[in-house]
């Protein structure tokens, strides 16, 4: 590694160098036979990370997962359809903002800041709602809480709502199966734990979510529209030539490439997607025994309501926004608390995609959040709260 800093914020992140390879070089044509077979291939492989029945079809775009979200409501919803978003931050308030752009009649059922919406709330707001379409965050990026996604989605399933996941910071690092036909959408941004450069905005859709789509009475705005780019993805995924706007061509040969290392991994007796989502929950467990030794308290106090790709962690007292920097004086790029009620109170780590396969990388961010709390006067134990990372890391079955 040379002297520049790593990225150890909660997106965009370190990528791979076999993923920077497939992205770097002279921008290939979209009919490129390459990139054909790197498009469809990156398809298949959505179908595998996000465990999607073959009546789903994986959408891969040019935008960011904002795009993706907008392209969710835009395909489920018209004018005056009920909208329940359950509220754990910035992220799902977002979703709530995006859902009333199209006049959807939205209600929202919020936690408090740092908490997750209970199960029981959730059987509450759908027998009051009675939406159309239920909106989670996967995991909210400004708290670090997580939703049980799966549960809500059975429950919502059961209500006869279809539910939308946003799985920005969250997807191939927490589990989430579409196997089971409960998720609707699950949708991501590449520059997260999909482990790729920023760019591409990444979902699958059930065929539910498709047929609701068939079923609008007027067509969604056009670069977000399923029925345009269903038959360019089809087309790609039989490894033929389609065109209908122009897709991100080097994103997607470094797609093909990301989404095979994910899919080849091996961890804890477990393949695939199973054992990515596992190492990323074995990496937060040991990033939590490094900051138990430095004192750190969570935004998210509950921690069976934490995700596990990042750490939302309050300052301590005397410590505030300034350790931000003296972080990066150590080579490491974290970053301040987003949550407008709260960002002054806690700083972000992001544990998730190549990083968590980097034990260089991640004892770095210890080091450098310890040697940062110490300039602050903080006083902590570099060395206990390396220690503490590193039996839990190297615990690895
Ligand atoms: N949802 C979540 C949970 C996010 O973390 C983000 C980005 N940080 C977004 C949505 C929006 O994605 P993007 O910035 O790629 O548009």
């Amino acid at each position: 590694m040379s002297d520049r800093k790593i990225l150890m914020i909660p997106g965009p992140i370190e990528v791979s160098p076999e993923v920077r390879a497939a992205h770097d070089g002279p921008p290939p044509g979209h009919l490129a036979p390459p990139v054909i077979e790197a498009f469809g291939s990156a398809l298949e492989q959505m179908r595998a990370v996000w465990e999607a029945p073959a009546s789903a079809q994986p959408f891969l775009i040019a935008g960011s997962g904002t795009l993706a979200m907008d392209m969710a409501a835009a395909n489920l919803l018209q004018a005056g359809d009920r909208a329940l978003v359950f509220g754990t931050g910035y992220f799902s308030d977002r979703m709530a903002e995006i859902l009333r752009r199209y006049g959807a009649d939205v209600a929202t059922e919020d936690a408090p800041v740092g908490e997750a919406v209970t199960l029981s709330q959730v059987e509450v707001a759908l027998e009051r709602e009675k939406p159309k379409v239920v909106c989670v965050t996967h995991v909210d990026t400004s708290t670090g809480v997580r939703m049980n996604a799966p549960a809500v989605a059975a429950k919502a399933r059961a209500a006869g709502a279809l539910t939308v996941v946003d799985g920005v910071c969250a997807t191939a690092a927490e589990a989430l199966s579409m196997e089971n036909g409960d998720v609707d959408i699950y949708l991501t941004g590449s520059q997260k734990a999909i482990g790729l450069p920023a760019g591409l905005a990444l979902m699958v859709a059930s065929e539910r979510a498709l047929a609701t789509r068939d079923a609008l009475a007027l067509p969604p705005p056009y670069y977000l529209d399923f029925h345009q780019w269903r038959p360019i993805m089809k087309a790609y995924e039989a490894r033929e030539k389609a065109y209908f706007a122009t897709p991100a061509t080097n994103l997607v040969r470094a797609a093909a490439v990301g989404l095979e290392q994910i899919l080849s991994d091996r961890f804890d007796g477990e393949t695939g997607i199973r054992a990515r989502t596992a190492r990323h929950a074995h990496v937060a467990c040991a990033m939590e025994g490094a900051w138990q030794a430095y004192g750190l308290e969570h935004l998210c106090r509950a921690p069976a309501d934490r995700g596990v790709t990042l750490s939302a962690l309050e300052y301590p007292p005397g410590v505030g926004p300034a350790l931000v920097a003296e972080v990066a004086k150590h080579g490491v790029v974290v970053a301040g608390g987003l949550h407008p009620e709260r960002k002054a109170d806690y700083f972000r780590v992001g544990h998730m995609g190549y990083a968590i396969t980097r034990v260089d990388m991640l004892e770095k961010t210890v080091t450098a959040v310890g040697l940062g709390l110490n300039a602050l006067g903080a006083d902590v134990d570099v060395e206990a709260a390396r220690n503490a990372f590193r039996t839990t890391y190297d615990s690895e079955s």
